[in-house]
This record gives structure tokens, C-alpha cells and sequence, in this order.
């Protein structure tokens, strides 16, 4: 069990009904009713918030653009070395901050501390980018000319957050846009707003240390409606967007139809190929910590097992034997390998998703349910089940996000490639194998079509270095480490003539 209060308390949140913050400045809106958010842990009541309206929105653009203006002018190691101070902030605040994502969101409280780590991982790695903001030098093809090419910032970042990852996805977001000059404004997701006030208040506390403008970090508390509000405005000049395809789509568009950035993280529909060269214990627990992890409440979640004919049975004996250990109950108990998921709602998508399995001839080797009585009052805790499946049921097709797992048998690696492939989205994927000839094939061009493919690792769990994201119906943006920063900021190619005369580039003649 867990005392929230003196939680929330060390975490700011003392008042309620909190809409909007541009740093120092918050607003309770009082356009709605305080929207009282319950944990699925327990179903109890944790606090209770109010949705900004479309005013405080306008309010927030105008103070973040207003704080770009002055922000822009500090220099990049300087704004690094604020990002250094948030991330020491986050170390001593990772206890209560980790707790509060595990009890407001559901998932473990080893994922909750987790996601704090990864937070603190990226502002490290925020801050060593601030001093690596390159730009390359060209020869230019005229005489006594310099070519070169500088990165300055975009402006406004708009970031709209999932509730399956309420603080890590801001932080992604959040630290490498302010390290490359941005300011940024956030929606987190309406069903995960108190981790996010949490954040805004950390995060605050640093930069009024450091006398960083009103308006460089904000945060607007809402649903969709302020996300539609950001999506069509074109003073937020990156809309970087995490969630489902079916949000990204109407964020892709209307960002689009202003010709604007947008970074999209969206839904994925993973799949690990199990050789019939896979070491088979290795390979297990990958594939339930990626089918069971987060009650299957990560866009890396394993949805799909592709199966080598010649190990099919012994890998499925051996999946139905691990799934019967399986313990589910209240994530902040450590024993627990699964927790809830994150409302009824989702209950009823998971339950719908079974039926559906079923009906397009899936056969449930382990059934699933919804479990009740002592310890699941709260309605959102299910069993993870798993089903022999066809690669081309509407369901497989569709990412549910819950702790389903379909399996199928391939024969030939070509055909188990082309299963792995042969769905709308593209995010993470991976093989099981001691076969180098099979490893290379797989993350060859004619190999894995995902943002993400990996070799006897599962699907799940990603490390903050490299760039994340997925291909095709996952969006195609990239964030996080390698050189995801570039979406971050806008290239400038500067040609100097420093000669008396001006030759014109391709020798065109043009004399007076
Ligand atoms: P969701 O799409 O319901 O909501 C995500 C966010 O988008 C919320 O803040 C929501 O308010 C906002 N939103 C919804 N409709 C919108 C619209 N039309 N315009 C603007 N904003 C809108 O997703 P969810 O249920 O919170 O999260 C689960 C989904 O997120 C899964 O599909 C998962 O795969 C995906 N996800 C992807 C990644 C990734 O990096 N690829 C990471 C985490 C989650």
C-alpha cells in the first residue's frame, strides 16, 4: 500500500484543480468541473484537476514565445548546464516522482523508478549534446567563398505525451528542445496529469534558480481539445505528438495542411521471430517480459510471436507454463510481474479484442479474463493471454494495447520476415538467434522494416543513445539519442564571399 499524500505534497501538487503553468505563473481555469483522476491500482481518488481552455492557451503561446525570444539568446552550453541542474533535480526527486508514475499510471514500481532513470539519462545526454550542435563545413565551388551550415532553433515546441510513458516522452522532448534553444509547451495525457504537474514544478524550481524567462517550460493540462488547438496553430513550429496512429493522423494532417513540423511517435506491432537456432530460454523471457511488461502497455509491447515450425511446440509449452507463474496484482509490490491497465475502457478494448480473435478463428492456448475480487477493486486488472493466430486477422492487423500475444509458425526465414513485416505499423522487432547468416539477413535492407530491430533481445525496452522511433504507420519520427536533435532545429546553409567579385554559382555570365 501507499501513502500518496506526503507524496504529492513533496511533489508540489498541494493545490488542485491546477490547469496551466508558464513557470512560476499557474492558472485553475474554471471552464469545467475538476476532473478527479482515479488510480488503477486501487481505484481510488487521487487528486482532482481542471482542463485550460482555449484562452489559457493563447495565453501560453504568447508567454512561450515571448520567453523563445530571450531563451535563444543563452548560450547552448549555458542552457545545457540548466538541463544538467533538472536532471539532478530529477535524482532527488526520483523516489517520490517514480512512486507517483507507478500509482497514477499502473505500471510496476521498478518501470516507475525506470522511467525516471530514463528521464535523468537523457538530460546526461542533453547536456553533452549542448556543446555538440555541429553543423558541416563545404568546399565552395567559387573562388574565395566559405560554405557552411549552422542549426539554430525552431522556436515553440509543442509536445503531446501518452499516458504509458507520463514523464519519460516529455523529457525526451522537453531536454533536447531546450538545450537547442526552444521553449516548449506541453499536453501530457488527461488520463496522467499529475506526474506532469509533479514534473512542471521540478523543473520550475531550477529555473527560477537560474533566472531561466517565464514561459520556457509550459505545461497545459487537457484532452484532445488542446491538442486540436496546438495541431492547427502555426506559431508552434514542431508538434512533436506520442500516441496512437488514430491521433497522429489528425495531428499529421493538420500540421501538414499549415505546412508545419510535426514528430510523430506513434502505435507499433512488434513481433520477435523465434529461430529454430534461438536459444529457447533467453528467448522466453523476452518474449513474456515483452508481451506481460506493462500489462502490454508499451508501444514496444511484443503483440506477435513467429514461431520456427520445428520449435512451435516446445517454445509454446514452455510460454503456457511461464504465463501459469505469472503473478498479477498491485504494481508497487515488487513479487508483481503484472499490474493493471490503464482504465475500464481499456478493459473493454482488450475484452473486445479476445472476442474478436476468436471469431476470425483464433484458438486461446491461454485464456484471458478480467479478474476480480481482494486486490483488483479497481476493475482494470486482466489476464495476459495468448492465442494461435493468422498473421492477416483484423486483429493481429490492429495494435490493442493490452497483454495479448498472438503466435504463428513460419517455415523459412524469407517467409517469417515477410510475416514480421506484413502489418501497418513499423516501430520495434526483432530475432532470436544463434545463426549470424540469419542475424545479418535480418537487419539487412531485405530484413526488418521497423525504426527498431534487434538480435536475441525482445522488442521491448529501448536505451535513451540511439533514435527511437518507427517506419509506416508508427509515423516515421525519431527522438532520443544518435542525431534526433536535428528535428529539433533549422538548418541554415550560409555561403561568404570574402573576393572582390561576385561569380555566379554553375559559371551562369550575367554582366552590367
Ligand atoms: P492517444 O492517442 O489516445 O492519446 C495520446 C495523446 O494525444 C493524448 O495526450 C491525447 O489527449 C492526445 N490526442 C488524442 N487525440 C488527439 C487529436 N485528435 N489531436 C491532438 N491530440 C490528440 O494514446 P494513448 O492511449 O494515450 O497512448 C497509447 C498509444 O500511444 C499506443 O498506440 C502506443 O503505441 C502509443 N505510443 C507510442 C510511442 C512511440 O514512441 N511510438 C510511445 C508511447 C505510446
Amino acid at each position: 500500500q501507499i501513502d500518496i499524500f506526503p507524496i504529492l505534497q513533496n511533489l508540489g501538487i498541494q493545490h488542485i484543480n491546477q490547469s496551466c503553468s508558464t513557470g512560476k505563473h499557474w492558472n485553475s481555469s474554471n471552464a469545467q468541473e475538476g476532473t478527479v483522476i482515479i488510480s488503477p491500482v486501487d481505484g481510488k481518488e487521487i487528486a482532482s484537476v481542471n482542463f485550460a481552455n482555449a484562452e489559457d492557451f493563447q495565453n501560453t503561446v504568447v508567454t512561450a514565445e515571448a520567453a523563445f525570444k530571450v531563451w535563444r539568446t543563452w548560450p547552448a552550453p549555458k542552457r545545457g548546464d540548466i538541463i544538467r541542474q533538472l536532471g539532478d533535480a530529477l535524482r532527488q526527486n526520483k523516489e517520490d516522482l517514480g512512486k507517483l508514475v507507478s500509482y497514477e499510471m499502473g505500471k510496476s514500481l521498478q518501470e516507475g523508478y525506470g522511467e525516471v532513470q530514463e528521464m535523468i539519462d537523457i538530460c546526461d545526454f542533453a547536456v553533452g549534446l549542448s556543446r555538440q550542435l555541429y553543423g558541416l563545413t563545404m568546399h565552395s565551388e567559387r573562388p574565395a567563398h566559405r560554405m557552411y551550415e549552422q542549426w539554430h532553433p525552431m522556436g515553440v515546441v509543442g509536445i503531446i505525451s501518452a499516458f504509458n510513458f507520463p514523464v519519460a516522452v516529455w523529457a525526451w522532448n522537453a531536454s533536447l528542445a531546450l538545450v537547442c534553444g526552444n521553449v516548449c509547451i506541453w499536453k501530457p495525457s488527461e488520463k496522467t496529469p499529475l506526474t506532469a504537474i509533479a514534473c512542471q514544478h521540478i523543473i520550475q524550481k531550477v529555473f527560477e534558480a537560474n533566472d531561466v524567462p517565464e514561459g520556457t517550460s509550459c505545461l497545459l493540462i487537457g484532452d484532445r481539445n488542446i491538442g486540436e488547438l496546438m495541431s492547427h496553430d502555426k506559431r508552434i513550429g514542431l508538434l512533436s505528438a506520442t500516441g496512437s496512429t488514430r491521433m497522429g493522423k489528425a495531428v499529421g494532417a493538420a500540421v501538414g495542411a499549415r505546412l508545419g513540423r510535426s514528430l510523430l511517435e506513434l502505435g507499433g506491432n512488434n513481433a520477435i521471430i523465434i529461430s529454430k537456432d534461438a536459444d529457447l530460454e533467453m528467448s522466453l523471457v523476452g518474449a513474456v517480459f515483452g508481451a506481460v511488461g506493462t500489462a502490454g502497455q508499451r508501444c514496444t509491447s511484443t503483440r506477435r510471436l513467429i514461431i520456427q515450425e520445428s520449435v512451435y511446440d516446445a517454445f509454446s509449452d514452455k510460454l503456457v507454463k511461464a504465463y501459469g507463474q505469472l503473478k498479477i496484482g498491485n504494481p508497487l509490490d515488487e513479487n508483481i510481474h503484472v499490474g493493471p491497465l490503464i482504465d475500464k475502457e481499456a478493459v473493454k478494448s482488450y475484452l473486445g479484442s479476445i472476442e474478436k480473435c476468436k471469431e476470425e478463428g483464433g484458438n486461446f492456448v491461454v485464456e484471458g479474463g478480467v479478474l476480480e475480487g481482494e486486490g483488483y477493486e479497481s476493475g482494470c486488472y486482466v489476464k495476459p493471454c495468448i492465442a494461435e493466430a493468422k498473421n492477416d486477422y483484423q486483429i493481429v492487423q490492429h495494435e490493442t494495447f493490452a497483454p495479448i500475444l498472438y503466435l504463428m509458425k513460419y517455415k523459412t526465414l524469407d517467409e517469417a520476415i515477410a510475416m514480421q513485416n506484413d502489418v501497418p505499423q513499423g516501430l520495434s522487432s526483432a530475432i532470436m538467434t544463434l545463426n549470424l547468416r540469419e542475424a545479418e539477413q535480418f537487419l539487412s535492407y531485405a530484413g526488418s522494416d521497423c525504426g527498431i530491430a534487434n538480435v536475441n533481445i525482445g522488442t521491448s525496452g529501448a536505451e535513451i543513445g540511439g533514435a527511437f522511433g518507427g517506419e509506416k504507420e508508427t509515423g516515421g519520427g525519431r527522438e532520443s539519442g544518435s542525431d534526433a536533435w536535428k528535428a529539433y532545429m533549422r538548418r541554415q546553409t550560409n555561403t561568404i564571399n570574402y573576393s572582390d567579385k561576385l561569380p555566379l554559382a554553375q559559371g551562369i555570365k550575367f554582366d552590367l
